[in-house]
């Protein structure tokens, strides 16, 4: 009832997109003019009868949704440019993991990280002795942008796991809510020796090693300790990344799995040294990242760019969002 009571122009959208979505291969037959579906009722709740579902924000689109898309399971587009069919949630506890900020619903990826994560935790705990994983941001239910934070954890490829070990009892969801990590840093330059620990270094370690592995993400004074540790030897290091914002967590990224012909791999990281522990380094020990860009304060504010639609997402993305 609600889709045959909306307007015509927004009918023949949703056409548009049932067509897109029938002629794909491997994605069965989503039917977005049904009530029920995401998409239908996403329109006829969220959207104002003058909204065109091409000019809504992304991250609006993405950012809301509360389940997965019935779809076989692919990683679409890029780490920051793309979306997810067939999600798969990882379970809140496991036998050596437990998903914080619930309310946050971001524990989804596809089914290769969400047994990536099983495995490397047990993994870890055999290698580095590390009690456990505190796993924090992976993707929404349907990846895509997000409303808040983020460039990438679009595609069902990325995780972040805290760098405080798993406490021994099973989190209650307010803690899971509220409990505060460990930092591992000072300062953009500096390492916090008071909570770092070897257990860590092995950590890292032992998932860099991983070949499902593509990049590991810190901040870093943390890449800093990696390379003394190690004596600035092993070819894992340089799969570890210098990064902003990666101070009680490392975010783990893996490669595109094979077979899902949509999913987009970046770059392999190749430093000169073979480890990034010299230039690429020094580079973040620099000026360079952390300056601060002065504006004239007489110059023209620059138009703000419009935002991220579905038309600027891979096709596929626009069955991602209809399907049920
Ligand atoms: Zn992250």
């Amino acid at each position: 009832m609600l889709y045959r009571s909306m307007p015509s122009v927004r009918n023949s959208l949703l056409a548009a997109i049932l067509l897109i979505s029938m002629s794909m291969p491997a994605i069965a037959d989503p039917d977005p003019a049904h009530e029920d579906s995401p998409l239908g009722s996403f329109i006829a709740t969220k959207l104002t009868p003058d909204e065109n579902i091409f000019h809504v924000s992304a991250k609006r689109l993405f950012g809301t949704q509360k389940t997965p898309a019935h779809l076989q399971a692919q990683a679409i587009g890029t780490y920051a440019l793309g979306c997810l069919a067939g999600a798969q949630q990882l379970p809140i506890t496991g036998d050596n993991w437990q998903v914080m900020r619930l309310s946050r619903n971001r524990n989804w990826g596809t089914p290769q990280i969400v047994n990536f994560i099983e495995r490397i935790a047990a993994e870890a705990k055999a290698k580095a002795g590390w009690n456990g994983f505190l796993v924090g941001d992976m993707a929404q239910p349907r990846g895509g942008p997000m409303l808040s934070g983020h460039a990438s954890h679009q595609i069902g490829l990325d995780a972040d796991i805290w760098f405080t070990p798993m406490p021994d009892h099973v989190l209650s969801s307010a803690e899971r809510e509220n409990f505060a990590p460990l930092e591992m840093v000072k300062d953009h330059a500096t390492l916090n020796a008071e909570t770092w620990s070897e257990s860590r270094d092995k950590l890292i370690q032992t998932v860099a090693q991983d070949p499902q592995v593509a990049r590991i993400f810190v901040h870093p004074p943390i890449k800093k300790e990696l390379c003394r540790w190690s004596g600035g030897k092993g070819a894992w290091l340089a799969k570890v990344r210098p990064l902003f914002g990666h101070t009680f967590h490392f975010h783990v990224r893996l490669k595109c799995p094979e077979g899902m012909g949509a999913c987009k791999d970046q770059w392999e990281p190749h430093p000169d040294d073979g480890t990034g522990c010299g230039k690429e380094l020094a580079y973040w020990y620099s000026d360079a990242p952390w300056k601060v860009i002065k504006r004239d304060p007489n110059a023209p504010k620059p138009k703000p760019r419009p935002p991220l639609t579905l038309a600027g997402l891979p096709a596929l993305c626009r069955a991602v969002v209809a399907a049920p």
